[in-house]
């Protein structure tokens, strides 16, 4: 009887099951298999000082300036968050509140429904096609703003750079935001045409493929006329979202290219090893640039293949939703992670034959 209507009436996002009653070969929230370099650890000890006492920067200039000059744009082209949740959280604030319709793929990250509904903002759907691609002409013209991941999630599905630019001349007047959460694992990022399109933001994290889901950092790259608009709302929530300990690892993180380098290539090897592996057994895998691989197979069902993988301790995402009830999202781990998966799974289906 305390909470608001407000309240009482959203549905939270739900993310993948955090285990901690035993070990599991974690493959259900698509963290990197790698922990972050010893470089980066070291500076995260160093920064670990009596400064703790003292407020961090508000700005974060100091990562703002690495992350600008690595994508090659200007500081004021930079927004820096508590994770890319946040940054989205912000942007749905800043950019699509008030507005009908957003627009979002029927089959996407579900953080977006959850932002419209808190934020009280109405949103329609587009439909992926049957191979779950977007396709431009599906989106209403009658859009006020969108969003999508690139790579789609959890399809792991790409789109070439140059039909989000087509989306981009196409809906000119309209904020149109790219969650790049998996782009480093082989796709080609949009930053470069921020400096072209004042209507595109690009969002990023460190979570995913810099080793970092843990200090919760994400960024967005856009005109800064799009990002002032994000230090506004910011400023209204929480002057100071990325602590000192946050700052100094993303820096090192960026600093520490080859190691970034390595873990992307192992990651996408171990992909498209394991990718290959599961088509062998029949598996319906959707092909990814992703550091995961969303499948289904035509005689085990998804559910109980995630109960049975579950029960000997491999976790992976399972979405009870329409369209895709019959599907796995399979994050990427060591390859003797892989091995162990398709080793168990070729022991289920033997049982089943
Ligand atoms: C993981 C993920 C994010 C959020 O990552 P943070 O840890 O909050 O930076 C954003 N978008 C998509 C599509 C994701 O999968």
């Amino acid at each position: 009887m305390f909470w608001s209507n407000l309240t009482k009436n959203i549905t939270p996002y739900e993310s993948g099951e955090q285990t901690y009653d035993r070990e599991y070969i974690k493959l259900n929230t698509n963290e990197n298999p790698f922990p972050p370099s010893e470089f980066i650890t070291n500076k995260l000890k160093e920064a670990v000082d009596g400064s703790l006492r003292l407020y961090p920067d508000p700005d974060s200039n100091k990562l703002k300036k690495v992350i600008s000059n690595y994508y090659h744009v200007n500081i004021d082209n930079v927004f820096i968050g508590n994770g890319s949740d946040e940054v989205l959280a912000f942007s749905f604030m800043a950019f699509f509140k008030g507005k009908k319709y957003i627009s979002f793929p029927d089959i996407t990250y579900s953080f977006y429904s959850v932002y419209c509904d808190i934020f009280e903002i109405e949103f329609m759907t587009f439909p992926l096609n049957d191979r779950f691609e977007i396709k431009s002409d599906n989106i209403s013209t009658d859009s006020k703003g969108i969003i999508f991941p690139n790579p789609n999630a959890p399809t792991g599905i790409y789109l070439e750079v140059s039909i989000i630019e087509s989306i981009l001349v196409r809906f000119s007047s309209i904020v149109v935001i790219i969650d790049e959460a998996y782009i480093d694992f082989g796709g080609h990022s949009c930053v470069s045409l921020t400096e072209k399109y004042s209507n595109l933001l690009v969002v990023q994290t460190f979570s995913k493929s810099r080793s970092l889901a843990g200090l919760r950092v994400g960024f967005a790259i856009g005109n800064s006329n799009l990002i002032n608009a994000l230090e506004r709302v910011k400023n209204c929530f929480n002057s100071y979202p990325l602590d000192r300990l946050a700052s100094e690892g993303a820096i090192a993180a960026i600093q520490d290219s080859n190691y970034f380098t390595y873990c992307c290539n192992y990651i996408i090897e171990s992909r498209d090893m394991l990718a290959d592996e599961l088509l062998l057994l029949s598996f319906d895998v959707l092909p990814s640039k992703a550091n995961f691989l969303f499948v289904s197979h035509p005689v085990l069902d998804a559910y109980s293949l995630y109960n049975s993988l579950k029960e000997n301790s491999i976790l992976v995402r399972y979405f009870g939703k329409p369209r895709i009830n019959n599907y796995l999202r399979i994050s990427i781990g060591k390859k003797e992670d892989m091995i162990t998966l398709i080793k168990y799974i070729e022991s289920i289906l033997r049982k089943n034959s």
